[in-house]
């Protein structure tokens, strides 16, 4: 058992460093015997996890929760479940499991590594998402349509999971969620490497290579334009980061092209880049356009689009900053690859609204700020 928490932790390590795959807090894994279940703890990264970063959990205590009747009203039942989560820890009793946890308890296989993989987006945020997949993988993975997430996504999964047993009579090991990312599930980490290898296989023989994300030279035009930026009234230190990379580039063009990137598509790109971003035209004001834009949506924006020239992104620190730019890039990506499927398909109003108003999402925000 000691000797399997170390296999999961050098395979948390292997994907959350590679960027194609988990960026900042996203992603997360699980290893389970009969009786526990050791799952990433919220707020922690894969990229540097160590053995105590995950939470070891009761899986008795964790089938409570797809029996259990829990209140109709959301954020009562978000409250219930987390109660319920809390009390299935063995221990460190101070943690809190990822939100995801209890996916991990569905899915009967030893190792979990879920992860919000670029390529795998491209498809699964495309319009052509739930054909494709069943085209390119047939009876080998499940689709869940985008479902907001916490407990009715759990449930839906749980739904799927068992549709799936009755009618191919097996496990699954696949479960792709729309807009979303995907969870494999096997026996072995090698198994798990070979499945995700599989999936990249398939899905770059689909798709173009994506454009270079590579910001080369600095660019004097925006990096002035950058300094003009005002940020009136807010006391914490504000840092930009500036991009003019190829990919970058191809999207701030005008403001068509950055019509493909200016609706998030994952509960991710909301909870690090807002749902909101600016594009400013070569003669608008880019300060008034940024007092508009606090106006009507009460925060400042963190991604502002300069046509032609490329991409700034603020937040309180460097770091954050970064984050902001990276996925950001990644939603481009995205959109790019989605072409290929049908074009992207943005989140819906009504589907972003939950996001920005979900405690949980605000609790990873803020750790994502904290660590280092
Ligand atoms: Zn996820």
């Amino acid at each position: 058992m000691e000797n399997s928490l170390e296999k999961l932790v050098s395979l948390s390590h292997k994907f959350g460093k590679n960027p194609e795959f988990i960026l900042a807090g996203g992603g997360n894994s699980s290893y389970k015997n009969n009786y526990a279940m050791w799952v990433k703890a919220s707020g922690t990264s894969m990229a540097d996890i160590d053995e105590d970063g995950f939470v070891c959990l009761d899986r008795k205590l964790m089938q409570v929760l797809s029996r259990r009747n829990y209140s109709k009203d959301a954020s009562l039942r978000e409250e219930e479940v987390k109660k319920d989560l809390q009390s299935a820890i063995l221990e460190p009793k101070g943690k809190r499991p990822s939100v995801e946890a209890s996916m991990h308890e569905v899915i009967q296989y030893k190792f979990i590594m879920h992860t919000h993989p670029t390529l795998v987006n491209g498809l699964l945020c495309a319009n052509e998402s739930k054909k494709m997949i069943t085209e390119l993988f047939g009876d080998d993975a499940v689709y869940v349509p985008y479902t907001d997430p916490g407990y009715v996504l759990f449930k839906k999964v749980v739904a799927a999971l068992q549709d799936y047993k009755e009618e191919f009579k097996k496990e699954a090991q696949i479960i792709f969620l729309e807009n979303h990312g995907v969870f494999v599930g096997a026996d072995t980490c090698e198994e798990i490497d070979e499945i995700y290898v599989t999936i990249d296989r398939k899905l770059t023989e689909k798709t173009p290579t994506c454009l270079s994300d590579i910001n080369t030279q600095e660019n004097q035009a925006l990096l002035t334009l950058a300094h003009q930026i005002k940020i009136k009234g807010n006391n914490d230190a504000i840092y930009s980061i500036c991009d003019n990379s190829e990919l970058v580039k191809f999207f701030v063009e005008d403001e068509k092209a950055f019509s493909k990137v200016a609706i998030p598509f994952t509960p991710d790109n909301i909870v690090y880049c807002k749902s909101k971003y600016l594009y400013n035209r070569v003669d608008d004001d880019v300060n008034a356009q940024i007092e508009a834009f606090l106006n009507d949506n009460g925060y400042y924006p963190k991604v502002i689009a300069f046509e032609g020239k490329g991409l700034v992104c603020i937040e309180e620190s460097e770091k954050s900053a970064k984050i902001v730019l990276d996925v950001f890039k990644d939603m481009m990506k995205v959109s790019y690859l989605s072409e290929s499927f049908g074009g992207p398909r943005a989140m819906t109003q009504e589907q972003i609204d939950f996001i920005d108003n979900w405690e949980v999402e605000n609790y990873r925000r803020q750790m994502s700020k904290q660590t280092k």
